[in-house]
């Protein structure tokens, strides 16, 4: 299959998912997840229309975001952890860091950052000790820590779903960030309009229990070989 016939059957599957969910596809939008994915393969997904691209490592977006400098109206997502000594490259990259899990790591984005910078608060929903994220049970400190800073610009939540994938593993997982989502926002009264889950192989999962943006790698590119 080339990246033309993936991205036809991926945006059937979102469809199908939206109409299932009773949602409208404009909800949605698609991260194109580029870790390991070469520069002229990025560029061959921005012909085929995506903007927002993520990245899960700092020392690989180094290697390549550079040399993508000329593609217009890009914007960089960091989605994996991100180390404290990292942090002041990570700043000058990417435009939104979905990987926000701890005051530590919050204090010293908001130090480095020159200009404000978009952030999500991840959330380890799964609970699996392997995963990053914070505890379901302080989200809401760090949600509060985080609005007191400065430069952090906090639109919403991420959450990596459980592995292997279960409808009632995700659904679960998925379902927890949205009444995560939904507490704060009644407890902070403001709005936090992104809900960032569900992968290749479990977002339709995600559409329904409320996604507003997907982390595609797969699903767009083919198997990565590492
Ligand atoms: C790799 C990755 C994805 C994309 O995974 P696919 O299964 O290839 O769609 C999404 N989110 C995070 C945090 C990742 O590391």
């Amino acid at each position: 299959m080339n990246m033309e016939q993936r991205i036809k059957n991926l945006y059937d599957r979102i469809k199908k998912a939206c109409d299932k969910a009773e949602r409208d596809i404009s909800e949605i939008q698609v991260v194109a997840v580029t870790k390991t994915v070469s520069t002229d393969r990025i560029e061959e997904a921005y012909k085929w229309g995506f903007r927002n691209f993520g990245e899960n490592r700092v020392q690989e977006a180094r290697e390549k975001i550079p040399n993508l400098a000329h593609l217009k109206d890009v914007k960089w997502h960091l989605i994996g952890h991100l180390q404290k000594n990292k942090v002041k490259y990570a700043v000058r990259m990417f435009d939104m860091i979905q990987s926000v899990d701890s005051e530590q790591l919050a204090y010293e984005i908001s130090k480095r950052a020159k200009d404000n910078i978009d952030v999500l608060v991840e959330v380890n929903t799964s609970m699996e000790p392997q995963k990053h994220g914070a505890k379901p049970d302080e989200v809401f400190d760090l949600v509060e820590y985080v609005l007191s800073l400065e430069h952090l610009n906090l639109l919403g939540f991420m959450t990596v779903g459980p592995y292997p994938v279960s409808e009632k593993g995700s659904k679960r997982a998925f379902s927890l960030l949205r009444e995560i989502r939904d507490k704060a926002e009644v407890k902070f009264d403001r709005r936090f309009p992104i809900l960032s889950m569900g992968m290749t192989e479990d977002f339709e999962y995600a559409i329904l229990e409320g996604s507003t943006m997907l982390r595609i790698g797969r699903g767009i590119f083919g198997e990565r070989t590492y």
